[in-house]
């Protein structure tokens, strides 16, 4: 006879602490493991396993630990009576300070661990949770050494992936049933308090439907455990990923340093053969599980980002390029991962943010709206000289993914797609800058309150319109390569402009801009204050989770976090790595400034005295 376990899942600790002292959840956990694109650290999130089995044999666990957590997957029962048990996660705990106490394998049990997969035990059973928990082991011992062959790695994280697939399609079905058994209780038998105290005391209805409505969820999550299988599942396409594209190694090299706040884009474009959109785009869905999670199949990934990035050289743009696009979208990505931001936002919103940024100047064409409005262009017709250019870029590319080849969004559902195409046509709309102050003022104003709540599509459209105008707060010689190309645009358009009778725009006139004050200008009043307000929204926005999971845990380290002076209250604080890249800049284009201010008065002194000609 066949009894089902009882599931207890426990949550001691809702994120760990990386070395950089940041958050991570499961969504990390992926990110991490596959931040190595060649899967050399695959393993690293440390999966250690070890099987206890009670006196009486009575219920027998399997202890998985998964970057500071413990799994603890059993049966329950007594193993006479239950051979063919269900499996459940019994338990899920942090280990950190428990590691000691779980045993891992010695090296001669590794050593003499057979690797055959032909004859495994069902991955249903409580044994395939042991071996597959040894051979996890196994591999990560093998893959520090550096010995180990791709066929053996993969045909044993399939096997893992399975044995984890199975303990989650019995937790989704027991879920399942828990919300069967509420549906039963008719609407009217009882008032919706009390139903609601029902399903959010004893079913997860409530948490499910409350991360959507009431904004504010935390790391702990019941799924953890469940997405401890995913995470191996992750690992096993990453590595067997036949279907993927296929990375040259230069862009393999030039992507490990994609967390980084100043990374090389221009670097990124050159190893990438002039690609960088679509190689960056690829990794950066993969990397977040996208592609998993929203079944993109690899090809129509790879057909949508290689038709944004023609889209994207259609006019030879100097600045509105595919390198920018990339860059923003690299920005958006540190900001994801490197606040923690990304453990505030749902599987959906990630997408939709990243997408948002690699769409977001599609077919620029490298004049400004106010040069379209003023020029009478048709896209200044079509969308009546409001937003020209951003309501180009959504319509375009939407357009685009109306192309089966193209359509990365076919397996949505109608309620996804209606939410992901309203959160990019908000987030690109807002990079107009012409929202610029209204937006800053928006925010700050919401922020001042007691307790602001944020709303999602506001912040993450924040986010984008602050790495749109971000490059002044990076490294110097990326910062001045941008202005270069953008003052370059700029001139072009100047060109056309006195071409075409037109007044000049501002900063286009090429022989009467003042480089070096714009730029200072343009850190002073706008790019400073939006990343002051943007480090304010993300610090009111994270700081609730932050203390959330530290209040549920005596062992965590402080995670971006700054001291107030007052040993007992510490104010969360997210690192802002722009900071001194912004003074650096702005210091080193004032001496400029100055330099250009006394070229000009000896220009002005040598013209002055310049004795008049026979003629005058
Ligand atoms: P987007 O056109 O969507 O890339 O929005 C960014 C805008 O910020 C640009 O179009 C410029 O108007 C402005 N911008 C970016 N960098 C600079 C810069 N170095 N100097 C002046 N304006 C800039
Ligand atoms: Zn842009």
């Amino acid at each position: 006879m066949m009894r089902r376990g009882k599931v207890l899942l426990e949550s001691s600790r809702q994120g760990s602490v990386d070395s950089k002292g940041n958050v991570a959840n499961d969504k990390e956990l992926v990110h991490k493991c596959h931040s190595d694109p060649g899967g050399g650290r695959a393993l690293g999130a440390n999966p250690r396993t070890h099987r206890h089995r009670s006196a009486s044999g009575a219920t027998r666990k399997c202890v998985l630990t998964l970057d500071g957590y413990s799994y603890v997957i059993g049966q329950h029962g007594s193993l006479i009576e239950n051979q063919q048990g269900a499996l459940t996660i019994v338990r899920r705990s942090s280990s950190r300070s428990k590691a000691e106490s779980c045993p891992t394998p010695t090296d001669e049990q590794l050593d003499s661990l057979d690797l055959d997969t032909e004859h495994l035990p069902a991955v249903d059973t409580p044994d395939a949770c042991d071996k597959a928990a040894l051979r996890l082991r196994y591999l990560l011992r093998q893959l520090n050494k550096g010995e180990i062959s791709a066929e053996t790695l993969q045909k044993n994280l399939h096997y893992a992936a399975k044995v984890l697939e199975a303990v989650y399609i019995d937790e989704t079905k027991r879920l399942a049933d828990e919300d069967d058994e509420l549906s039963e209780v008719q609407p009217d038998a009882v008032p919706p308090e009390v139903r609601e105290w029902l399903a959010s005391t004893f079913t997860r209805q409530l948490a499910t439907a409350k991360r959507k409505s009431d904004e504010k969820p935390k790391f702990r999550s019941v799924a953890h455990a469940i997405r401890a299988g995913i995470f191996v599942d992750r690992i096993y396409r990453r590595v067997t990923s036949t279907a993927l594209m296929q990375f040259p190694q230069d862009v393999i090299r030039v992507l490990k340093t994609l967390d980084e706040w100043s990374f090389d884009v221009f670097a990124l474009h050159e190893a990438s053969g002039g690609a960088p959109v679509k190689y960056l785009g690829y990794e950066l869905l993969n990397r977040y599980g996208m592609i998993h999670k929203f079944k993109v199949p690899p090809t129509t990934l790879e057909n949508f980002l290689n038709r944004i990035e023609e889209g994207y050289c259609k006019f030879h743009n100097p600045y509105h390029n595919n390198l920018h696009a990339a860059d923003v979208a690299q920005t958006v990505h540190y900001m994801l991962c490197q606040t923690g931001l990304m453990n505030w936002l749902s599987d959906l919103e990630i997408f939709a943010t990243l997408v948002a940024a690699v769409v977001h100047d599609y077919e620029h064409t490298g004049t400004t709206n106010n040069f379209h409005v003023m020029s009478g262009s048709d896209t200044a017709l079509l969308y009546n000289d409001r937003a020209v250019l951003e309501n180009h870029h959504i319509s375009a590319a939407f357009r685009l993914m109306r192309d089966e080849e193209c359509n990365l969004l076919q397996n949505l559902s109608r309620e996804e797609f209606r939410e992901f195409r309203t959160l990019v046509i908000d987030m690109v709309l807002a990079t107009d800058m012409s929202f610029h102050f209204q937006q800053l003022k928006n925010m700050r104003s919401l922020l001042s309150l007691a307790e602001p709540t944020v709303d999602k599509s506001k912040a993450v459209s924040l986010i984008l319109h602050c790495c749109d105008i971000s490059h002044p707060a990076k490294r110097w010689d990326l910062h001045h390569r941008w202005t270069m190309s953008l003052l370059d645009e700029f001139f072009l358009q100047g060109d056309k402009e006195r071409d075409l009778g037109l007044p000049f725009s501002p900063l286009c006139d090429r022989n009467n801009t003042l480089v070096a004050e714009s730029q200072i200008g343009f850190i002073e009043f706008i790019v400073e204050p939006s990343m002051g307000v943007c480090a304010d929204m993300l610090e009111c926005i994270l700081g609730p989770l932050h203390s959330s999971s530290k209040n549920s845990t005596s062992s965590a380290e402080p995670i971006n976090e700054e001291s107030t002076g007052n040993e007992n209250s510490t104010k969360f604080k997210i690192r802002k790595p722009w900071a001194t890249c912004l003074s650096d800049n702005k210091k080193i284009w004032k001496e400029q400034a100055a330099k250009d201010a006394e070229a000009r008065a000896k220009q002005e002194e040598e013209n002055n005295s310049v004795p008049p000609t026979t003629e005058e």
